[in-house]
């Protein structure tokens, strides 16, 4: 599904010069679930970002499926994403103004899908992770787990390849963040391909494979038996 070449990123602010990621190979296959762990300000973000497309590598090469994806252009990594990739935060990244439904739908509209079909798919995702009676509810009137919730069927409405979460029960007590956990399992068996950062073992324990960051490189990595 994707190969990272010698990857690095450094940033570059005022008079300092921050190596986030030092040349990375990873290579990730179509219905995977991988975790990415190691300790805060290891480079994980930064790789999920530029996994997602959201950030450029400063240096190497990044092919996901059959894109380059140095040689796209702004408006095809858009694309790119659109059709491919969902993204579920810590933060939830809800839009406070809109509704449950209109949150979900958001994901429908940039990909022109016509408003019938809209309606069915929403209220099929919002069913799905079981916030369906929220619907007409503004993010705020929900909990932290229900707008999770919301987040994660915001990611799946357009039936992406591709699953990224940051951190996704990272703001959520210890029983919300297993049902997000649970989700994201269910995501997998049914063919969705997880990457997933997390502080938490317990939750790295839910994907296959976890890879282990210090200091922008991989320093191990683990693979656990089909159960
Ligand atoms: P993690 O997600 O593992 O906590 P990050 O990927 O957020 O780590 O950050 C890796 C390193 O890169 C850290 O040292 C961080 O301070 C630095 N960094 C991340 N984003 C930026 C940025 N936009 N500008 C400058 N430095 C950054
Ligand atoms: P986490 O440890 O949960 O990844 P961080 O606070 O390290 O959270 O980073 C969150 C985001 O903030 C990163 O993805 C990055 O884009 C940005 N960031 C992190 N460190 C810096 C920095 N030194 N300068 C600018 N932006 C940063």
């Amino acid at each position: 599904m994707l190969k990272l070449h010698n990857i690095s990123k450094i940033y570059q602010t005022d008079e300092v010069e921050t190596t986030a990621l030092d040349n990375i190979n990873i290579e990730i296959e179509k219905g995977e679930f991988v975790a990415i762990m190691g300790p805060s300000g290891c480079g994980k973000s930064t790789l999920l970002n530029i996994v997602g497309m959201l950030d450029t590598p400063s240096h190497g090469k990044y092919h996901f499926l059959e894109h380059e994806v140095a040689q796209a252009s702004e408006r095809q990594l858009a694309e790119i994403r659109k059709r491919n990739i969902g993204f579920i935060f810590q933060s939830f990244n809800l839009i406070d103004e809109l509704t449950v439904f209109e949150n979900v739908e958001l994901a429908l509209l940039y990909n022109s899908v016509p408003a019938g079909e809209r309606k069915e798919r929403v209220d099929r995702v919002l069913d799905k992770v079981g916030i369906a009676h929220r619907a007409k509810h503004m993010p705020s009137q929900l909990s932290g787990g229900q707008q999770q919730r919301v987040a994660v069927a915001r990611a799946l409405v357009a039936e992406p390849a591709m699953i990224l979460a940051d951190e996704p029960t990272g703001n959520l007590d210890s029983a919300h963040g297993e049902e997000v956990m649970e989700m994201l399992k269910q995501l997998n068996e049914e063919g969705a391909t997880i990457i997933m950062v997390t502080h938490s073992p317990a939750h790295a324990d839910y994907a296959r494979r976890t890879i282990n960051l210090f200091d922008g490189q991989v320093v191990t990595e683990m693979h656990r038996a089909a159960e």
